[in-house]
């Protein structure tokens, strides 16, 4: 793993997650390295052309200076989301504990009236068990919402897909945790990846377990398209992936099967 300390220019950025405006990433790249992601583009925007996504991260040793500066001319009144191109609990965190002060900073901060009267709005979206280290400060945000991603329930698939993610169990296991601490808590299907994505089974391991669920389709923009392809040869032999991702009905399906076990199972989806 190439792990290297950076100074970024900006830490609050405008977010590409729909529900939110905007967006904190520690670092630059993702140790769990999953086969799927649709952040590895970030490979472009950083030093690390030609390097494999999950074969580097970038902490932003700076992160926090930058948000207390940034907190002195911005008042915190829209939504943010914590991890949008990058898991912020990735493994590493566990020793810069980069994430962990900008929730401190975040919770200290004096436009804590913002944080009080509810127009601020904070998201963390994360694959790793580590996030729960922090449970003393997820309890002290108003309006937090956490998004565990999870795209299988199935821990050898997953074994391979997310090779560094905690496993799908324990993804589950911080739900339940979240909710005994009255946190509140969701799913991110992101993405939806046909053949290995499954509603019915996802559904029932989450039932009574969540406040809220999203789902997002398989992202195949620039260069994500060749490794989700290679993914689907490689390991699970399947070649014609491209025809059914470019299946207008096929995806009309998955919408109508995830609508219906919303209203079953009484979760309701942003
Ligand atoms: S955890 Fe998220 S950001 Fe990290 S590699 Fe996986 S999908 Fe990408």
């Amino acid at each position: 793993m190439n792990i290297n300390k950076i100074q970024s220019k900006s830490i609050i950025n405008k977010s590409n997650i729909p529900f939110s405006d905007l967006c904190i990433n520690p670092y630059v790249g993702c140790e769990h390295g999953c086969l799927y992601c649709y952040a590895s583009y970030m490979t472009t925007f950083s030093n690390h052309n030609y390097e494999r996504w999950g074969s580097f991260v970038d902490i932003k040793e700076n992160a926090p200076d930058l948000l207390k500066h940034y907190l002195t001319k911005h008042n915190l009144n829209q939504h943010i989301v914590i991890g949008s191109v990058t898991d912020a609990y990735q493994p590493i965190e566990e020793d810069t504990k980069i994430t962990r002060q900008i929730l401190e900073i975040l919770l200290k901060d004096k436009t804590q009236l913002s944080l009080l009267n509810n127009s601020f709005k904070l998201s963390i979206i994360t694959k790793n068990k580590l996030i729960l280290r922090d449970l003393d400060l997820l309890k002290q945000f108003n309006n937090l919402a956490i998004f565990v991603s999870i795209t299988t329930c199935d821990e050898k698939i997953s074994k391979i897909i997310e090779p560094f993610a905690s496993t799908p169990n324990e993804r589950i296991n911080i739900l339940s945790t979240l909710k005994q601490n009255n946190i509140k808590c969701g799913v991110l299907i992101s993405p939806y990846l046909p053949y290995i994505t499954d509603y019915n089974i996802l559904f029932k391991c989450l039932e009574n377990k969540i406040d809220f669920i999203h789902s997002e389709k398989i992202n195949l923009k620039g260069n994500i398209k060749y490794f989700v392809l290679d993914m689907y040869k490689n390991y699970f032999n399947i070649n014609n992936i491209l025809s059914t991702i470019n299946d207008n009905n096929y995806w009309i399906n998955v919408k109508t099967q995830f609508n219906n076990l919303c209203e079953q199972y009484k979760i309701p989806s942003i």
